[in-house]
């Protein structure tokens, strides 16, 4: 267990923004003995009704934060990874993978439901005494100054800022009003999300599916599924992908079941079977970013950093951005346990900057490459996946590369096996402070 940090002096962190990537940044760096103050643009803590896989990578560092034992009972561990073409073909199937993924890692990999998931993190940041100003919409940022204007027009100062306000970060289009880096560019692909509850659900096959959790992947031309138990397998969580027809400039919408059911009509009966009991869908626009040249102010002294998706949109198709951005925070925050004197935040930074920003950015790039793996078209290049897809079926050990990122012998140590604390340790060490 890694001990924990005081740093010998109190900074005042502001964060901009209470998703995940903020709560994360927050938990850390009270830990490491900060005063630490969220403003948050809504007025409650508002995460989407939906699922979210938490990968060993990220429940590592959540095991170590203690989160209560209510979230880690509500969540539901996947005892299968099952990938499966759009008829229905089984192309993967690991058995026991809720062991393996423990043995190898030391840490689980589970499903769950977003609200649960911001509830344990908002409550754990508040037990470090985390201070939280909600419906504070910052709309200037200096950055010479250090100083944040709400739009009510309240100043704020901190010695350090974080940036967590998501893929429509206002700090990063403020950073970049000379150097423009563009704004979020559709990816030509949305997301149906929607979740069913077992009392939806009368079919026993189907109540099999969501009361023993799996992973499922389905993958088709030019889209993909993912479904998933939540709430210790009570409920299940289904987001289908497929080629993006929202109007430009609307990037959520109510979408139509039939529609919806239309598009996925010739896929497995059993996909088809959920599908029918779904009475309302939300439509998501995916959108990407240019790679963020610098994830921290540039100034001598530096003191305003990015996390989460306002630094690293990445597409959910290796369900990495949340993950990442608990990393991010673990990292950042850790780093301020080391600091002695407010002269060492610069220093913080740049590390953070140089241990977080190469990993964040080929994580962007490999949910980028698996999105070409999922939506093949039926064709020679479909079928020579599946080959190799079939031919590992029932091996102990995959051979690398694999097209499934996700259990690819290369890829899932790199992702699942990453240790924030160890990394920084390992930085600080070959660095130190004094
Ligand atoms: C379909 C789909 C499935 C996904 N599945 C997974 C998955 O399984 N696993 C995974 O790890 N990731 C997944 N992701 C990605 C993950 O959801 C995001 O990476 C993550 O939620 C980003 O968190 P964030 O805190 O950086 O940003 P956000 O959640 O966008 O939070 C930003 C916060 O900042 C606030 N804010 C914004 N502007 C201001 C302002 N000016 N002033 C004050 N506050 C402000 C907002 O109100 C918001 O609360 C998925 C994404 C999608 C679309």
């Amino acid at each position: 267990m890694t001990e924990t940090l005081k740093a010998a002096i109190r900074l005042d962190v502001v964060i901009v923004g209470g998703g995940l990537s903020g709560l994360a940044a927050a938990i850390e760096t009270a830990i490491s003995g900060h005063n630490v103050t969220i403003y948050e643009a809504a007025r409650v803590l508002h995460e989407v009704g939906a699922g979210i896989q938490i990968t060993p990578n990220s429940s590592r560092i959540l095991q170590r934060w203690k989160l209560s034992d209510d979230f880690w009972a509500s969540a539901a561990e996947p005892r299968q990874f099952i990938v499966r073409r759009y008829s229905g073909e089984v192309l993967v199937l690991e058995n026991e993978f809720d062991k393996t993924i423990r043995e190898k890692y030391g840490a689980s990999f589970i499903g769950s439901h977003r609200v649960d998931f911001q509830e344990a993190l908002y409550i754990r940041a508040k037990e470090l005494g985390v201070k939280f100003r909600f419906g504070m919409r910052i709309s200037n940022v200096n950055f010479d100054a250090g100083e944040l204007m709400t739009q009510s027009g309240e100043k704020i100062r901190g010695d350090l800022v974080v940036a967590a306000d998501g893929l429509w970060s206002l700090c990063r289009a403020q950073l970049h009003t000379r150097d423009f880096e563009g704004v979020p560019r559709p990816t030509g692909d949305l997301a149906y999300r929607l979740v069913l509850t077992l009392d939806q659900i009368q079919d026993p096959e189907l109540r099999e599916w969501v009361s023993k959790p799996a992973c499922n992947l389905w993958l088709g031309p030019k889209s993909h599924a993912v479904g998933y138990s939540l709430r210790e397998g009570t409920e299940f969580n289904l987001v289908l992908i497929t080629p993006d027809d929202l109007p430009s400039g609307i990037s959520r919408q109510a979408g139509s079941v039939e529609e919806m059911r239309a598009l996925f009509s010739d896929w497995d009966p059993i996909l088809n079977r959920f599908l029918a009991l779904v009475d309302s869908v939300k439509k998501w626009k995916l959108m990407h970013r240019k790679e963020m040249r610098r994830w921290i102010h540039e100034s001598q002294h530096s003191s305003f950093v990015f996390v989460g998706d306002s630094c690293h949109p990445m597409l959910p198709y290796i369900g990495q951005g949340a993950n990442s951005a608990i990393e991010d925070g673990a990292v950042l925050g850790r780093l301020l346990g080391h600091i002695q004197r407010k002269e060492h935040i610069g220093k913080v930074l740049e590390m953070y900057e140089e241990l977080r920003k190469p990993r964040g950015d080929a994580i962007v790039k490999e949910a980028l490459g698996q999105r070409d793996v999922f939506h093949m078209l039926d064709g020679p290049k479909q079928r020579e996946r599946d080959e190799i897809l079939l031919s590992q079926i029932g091996k102990e050990t995959k051979e690398a590369p694999f097209p499934i990122r996700w259990c690819c012998p290369q890829v899932q140590p790199w992702l699942f096996g990453y240790d924030a604390y160890e990394e920084v340790e390992k930085a600080v060490s070959g660095d130190p402070f004094i």
